[in-house]
């Protein structure tokens, strides 16, 4: 079978290499990142290349930069150049309507990668993290710091961070963290010392580390001339890097003003490192391995018209459907568990977080 299929093909002029080739090439991805401003999307678009070539697809990478007309110039590109699926990672999720209508004019599906694509029926599947109880993990983590750095503190002065109000997954965040901090507002054992509150007020537009900063800075000079700050809630670890300078820039980390728990999330090796040195406290470890190789999984299905692995139907309403989703667990890592949950899964090596 196989020598006259050889002599088939060689008899149409086409190498075995075409040959093997073609049997690989299941199609074209077009995978639209973010921005390359944090290393955790650069490390999604790493792995998802690699895990889509392995399965046998060519892969169309673009990162944006956080520029919205630059992701949708880039999507509308792929539309154009006749990719089979669409894997999308939103910069803001409401403004993507109108090129999900071109993408499904031409019948390409379409993948929300780990962010949630709003406003239209264009769009299959979505494959993220359980994005509240990363919230969750933040707050219990917090609170767990405070108790072990400020055992004699009462009533604890925290001071909240939101994620980007155009990315559906701040608000989770952000509710997920205040399920666990709001009844300890209540019973007064926690004090927001700034009064600052809830994601129109806290959020932090394009999840932008000097927006932070200076934010901080804002929030220390105006309410912490005779207090301290005990604890922050950082949504994510850029963030947290511009919370920490801000904080350090008034004596924090130092004399007899004691680092306030700061919380993170994506274990990004700067503050991994960061952990490591005692200033950061925590952040949530997403395997980004494990994200990729779900979506692969729905970028199969959509081509095969398969189901693929789905873990909730509930939570993911975009306003006009319920996406069918895929949530992985979130981590939480601090100095305590770096070393296996980081480097004992071979995320990290030891070496790159030194
Ligand atoms: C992601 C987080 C990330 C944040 C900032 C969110 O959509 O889920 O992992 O920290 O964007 O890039």
């Amino acid at each position: 079978m196989k020598s006259k299929l050889l002599v088939a093909v060689a008899a149409m002029g086409v190498s075995l290499f075409a040959l093997q080739a073609g049997a690989q090439d299941k199609g074209m991805v077009g995978i639209a990142m973010p921005t390359k401003s944090s290393a955790r999307w650069i490390d999604d678009g790493n792995n998802m290349v690699k895990a889509l070539q392995e399965a046998g697809y060519e892969t169309d990478l673009q990162y944006a930069e956080d520029d919205i007309p630059n992701q949708l110039s880039q999507i509308e590109n792929m539309i154009v150049k006749g990719v089979d699926v669409l894997v999308i990672a939103s910069i803001d999720g409401t403004t993507l309507s109108n090129a999900l209508e071109n993408a499904a004019a031409a019948d390409i599906p379409v993948i929300a990668y780990d962010r949630l694509i709003n406003g239209t029926e264009n769009v299959s599947y979505y494959a993220t993290f359980d994005n509240f109880q990363v919230g969750v993990l933040q707050a219990t983590s917090l609170v767990d710091g405070m108790k072990e750095r400020f055992p004699d503190t009462k009533p604890w002065n925290v001071e909240l961070f939101g994620g980007s109000p155009d990315d559906n997954n701040a608000f989770f965040f952000y509710n997920g963290a205040m399920s666990v901090l709001q009844p300890l507002i209540d019973d007064g054992s926690i004090v927001i010392g700034s009064g600052q509150m809830g994601m129109e007020t806290v959020g932090t537009l394009r999840w932008d580390p000097a927006v932070a900063q200076s934010r901080m800075d804002n929030i220390l000079s105006a309410n912490y001339t005779d207090k301290q700050v005990n604890g922050v809630l950082s949504p994510y670890d850029g963030l947290s890097i511009g919370i920490l300078s801000s904080l350090k820039g008034v004596g924090y980390g130092s004399g007899d003003m004691p680092m306030p728990i700061v919380t993170g999330q994506d274990a990004e090796v700067q503050s991994v490192k960061s952990i490591l040195a005692d200033e950061q406290y925590s952040s949530i470890f997403k395997d980004t391995r494990e994200l990729a190789r779900v979506t692969v999984g729905m970028v199969d299905a959509v081509l095969s018209g398969s189901e693929p692995e789905i873990n909730d139907t509930e939570t993911y309403n975009n306003g006009v459907k319920v996406v069918p989703s895929y949530l992985l667990e979130p981590v939480e890592v601090d100095k305590s568990n770096i070393e296996e949950v980081l480097i004992g899964s071979g995320y990290y090596t030891e070496d790159q977080i030194k």
